[in-house]
């Protein structure tokens, strides 16, 4: 049985991280996306919000699932026993901090794999920050999010 985990912050989740996950689906039996609960950094849906928009989306899956972890990914990692950790890969500038990041994880737990996906062409410019960006200012944020959360994202920028 190969549990992944599919681990960030999905402030919000994207159609980049859908594509990630829908192909993560289709490679391992079992795919838990961990929603990052990092309260050092402010994000603009708090990780609660963030799963339940989340787990909206996995309907479609019967092998993925989402939860909110915090602290080591390694931690988590250990607790729900998996040994493989999905990161999407969307350009070099991406790679240097995300191999370093893996290859601390494996000092640290030897067992643990970092697998990369490549981006699908037509997501590899987006980001949440992009979106984030795009919604503050009212702009069109179609092309970037499912429609089904458009409207929590607009209602945080309408306060
Ligand atoms: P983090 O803060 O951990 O980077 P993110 O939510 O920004 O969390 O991203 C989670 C993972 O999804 C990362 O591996 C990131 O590279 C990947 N990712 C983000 N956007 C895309 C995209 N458009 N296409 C593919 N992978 C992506």
């Amino acid at each position: 049985m190969k549990r992944a985990i599919y681990p960030g912050s999905f402030d919000p989740i994207t159609f980049g991280h859908l594509d990630i996950i829908a192909r993560s689906a289709d490679l391992f039996d079992e795919v838990v996306v961990g929603v990052l609960d990092n309260s050092a950094k402010t994000a603009l849906f708090s990780a609660q919000e963030r799963v339940s928009m989340i787990d909206g989306l996995l309907s479609v899956y019967s092998n993925v699932s989402v939860r909110a972890f915090g602290g080591l990914l390694i931690d988590f990692a250990k607790q729900i026993d998996a040994h493989v950790v999905i990161r999407g890969l969307r350009a070099v500038t991406d790679f240097e901090y995300e191999l370093q990041i893996a290859q601390t994880n494996r000092v640290e737990y030897p067992k643990l794999d970092t697998v990369f996906l490549t981006t699908s062409l037509n997501y590899s410019y987006l980001s949440s920050t992009i979106v984030r960006e795009f919604a503050s200012y009212g702009g069109d944020i179609s092309h970037f999010v499912p429609e089904e959360i458009i409207p929590l994202i607009q209602e945080k920028y309408s306060r």
